[in-house]
């Protein structure tokens, strides 16, 4: 069954230009990557993606590293890949959350690690089950940035919307 998954190059991945060998690990899944896009993560954008954390003794750590304040990288790329058993895929090719205890061969074993305040640094963000995924990619993504039709949209006009144009 095609499914979606949000990925996220975190903070730490971004500055140890680690983008071009998580992007050639998640190749092998052979899935499509079908939206795209570096953010710079805002506090409501970081507490909506970790809200099932937020009484966590480490919530405030985990919402400052996607800020980017541990890694002055204040951006992320933010992808969706789609295909088979997509999360899956992806879930497994990033590896366990705790980056000691994953697989030393996954992107998080490779390349992640635990900081000494005890924040999990690892690298890349894979989203958890179909529920999460949905929500994810509806919180970071607009429908036409996504180049396939994964979930419901509509067309909706909005009176006196302001937002930016090229000059
Ligand atoms: N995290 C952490 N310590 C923990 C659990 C989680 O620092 O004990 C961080 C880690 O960066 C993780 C993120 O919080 O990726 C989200 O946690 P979640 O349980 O959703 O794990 P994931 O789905 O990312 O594997
Ligand atoms: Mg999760």
């Amino acid at each position: 069954m095609s499914q979606s998954t949000l990925v996220i190059v975190k903070p730490d991945g971004l500055k140890k230009s680690l983008t071009g060998n998580i992007l050639t690990r998640l190749s092998e899944t052979k899935l499509e990557i079908i939206a795209a896009k570096v953010v710079k993560v805002n506090r409501e954008l970081a507490a909506e993606h970790y809200r099932h954390l937020k009484d966590k003794p480490f919530f405030d750590d985990v919402i400052k590293y996607l800020l980017g304040e541990y890694h002055d990288r204040h951006k992320v790329l933010a992808m969706v890949y789609w295909g088979k058993d997509a999360i899956k895929k992806v879930r497994e090719i990033a590896g366990a959350t705790n980056p000691e205890e994953a697989d030393p061969v996954s992107i998080r074993g490779a390349y992640g690690r635990i900081t000494t305040k005890g924040v999990y640094e690892n690298v890349i963000h894979a989203s958890s089950d179909e529920t999460d995924a949905e929500r994810e990619i509806k919180l970071w993504f607009k429908p036409e940035d996504v180049i396939v039709d994964v979930y419901a949209s509509k067309v909706a006009t909005f009176k006196d919307v302001t937002m930016k144009v090229w000059a």
